[in-house]
């Protein structure tokens, strides 16, 4: 089969040809009908190193997967050969407390696999390929109310993580409340839906491109603002001064770390979901009183199934573009120069 894989850190990855795996005991091959694009694999190429996560290439990427059911290993049952399913992708131990929650990507088992805080497509073969290896019946969900593959894979990371930074700040966007979404890109956009779909926030985007700002008022945010000089007064000004109960920000930068402690409210949240290698100095004075800061990681097993069941009911629809395996290097490059519109999902 063909494969997308990155050989060594520092490099673009090869289209090159693997053999179709077999799967063991327990195991479950996926035919792959989506593997989304996600701006984590630049940081693979460009950025990070062993060190950063303690595992590293060789591997097929893709970790944002969802196909059909085509093989499965022995005494793998109640999953029927073509049955459509997403795939979690945080594989852990399975058995560590946290993995009993359903959040493996923070396992605290990291002996007990091969790469600790990733999974298929982070250190271990994902679904860039014809084919996946799936190496626990634990890490599917079929697929709910004829959601079609190419439509879940993006659910599976641009709208988990998200959701998942969302749902934990819940309690703080009642109505009345504001959230900023800074990087309204890939996992961005979604989030703009996530916020629309299960609050009665208002959501105020936050993107250094236009193409970018009409997409998230497409799907419904109340004020579009470029980034940049005068973003952090337009949010304070439209907040009546107060700054905003949550902020988001999917891209991680210097300038976007400063913008999110700039705008975010007493008592509010700031979660920092992009890593794009910024950093930010707390001390008492330079963040509201009680403003919480946190980063948060993938998402766990049961909000995968909840961020599922929205996109089955047509209520969070990433913006989707699709391209051939043969293509996936180029749609990194144009993800690279920031031209990507929505989410790349190749279809091997
Ligand atoms: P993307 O390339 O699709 O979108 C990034 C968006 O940010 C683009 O629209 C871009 O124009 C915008 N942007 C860039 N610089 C900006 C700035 N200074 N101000 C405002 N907007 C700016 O990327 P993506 O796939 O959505 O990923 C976003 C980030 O989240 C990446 O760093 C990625 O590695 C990270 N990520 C984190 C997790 C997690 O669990 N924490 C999961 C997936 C991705
Ligand atoms: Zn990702
Ligand atoms: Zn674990």
């Amino acid at each position: 089969m063909r494969a997308l894989r990155l050989m060594s850190w520092k490099t673009e990855p090869v289209l090159t040809e693997a053999d179709v795996p077999a799967p063991g005991p327990g195991e479950v091959l996926l035919k792959i009908g989506g593997a989304g694009a996600c701006h984590s694999d630049l940081h693979l190429m460009h950025d990070f190193t062993g060190d950063t996560l303690g595992w590293g290439p060789p591997f097929t990427l893709g970790h944002e997967n969802a196909g059909w059911v085509h093989a499965v290993g022995d005494g793998v049952t109640g999953l029927d050969i073509g049955t459509p399913v997403a795939v979690y992708g945080a594989w852990g131990c399975g058995d560590c407390s946290r993995c009993r929650l359903g959040v493996e990507p923070y396992c605290e088992n990291p002996g007990a696999t091969p790469a600790p805080g990733g999974g298929g497509g982070l250190g271990m073969d994902g679904g860039m390929a014809e084919f996946m290896l799936v190496r626990h019946t634990r890490h599917l969900i079929p697929l709910p109310g004829g959601l079609d593959p190419v439509a879940a894979a993006p659910l599976t990371d641009a709208g988990l993580t998200p959701y998942h930074a969302i749902r934990r700040s819940w309690p703080k966007l009642a109505p009345g409340s504001t959230a900023v979404v800074i990087g309204v890109g890939g996992l961005g956009h979604v989030g703009v839906q996530i916020l629309k779909a299960t609050t009665a926030a208002r959501v105020i985007a936050v993107d250094t491109r236009k193409e970018a700002l009409d997409i998230a008022e497409k799907y419904g945010a109340d004020l579009m603002v470029p980034s940049g000089d005068g973003a952090a007064d337009q949010i304070r000004t439209a907040t009546g001064g107060h700054g905003a109960d949550v902020v988001l920000d999917f891209v991680g930068a210097n300038p976007t770390l400063a913008l999110a402690a700039a705008v975010v409210r007493s008592v509010g949240d700031l979660t920092v979901v992009g890593i794009g290698g910024g950093t930010l100095a707390l001390s008492f004075f330079s963040v509201p009183y009680e403003a919480s800061i946190q980063t948060t990681y993938w998402g766990s097993r049961s909000e995968l199934a909840e961020v599922l069941d929205l996109g089955a009911r047509g209520l969070v629809k990433p913006e989707t573009q699709t391209f051939g395996l043969d293509e996936a290097i180029g749609v990194y490059r144009t993800m690279h120069e920031g031209a990507l519109r929505g989410r790349a999902v190749i279809v091997p």
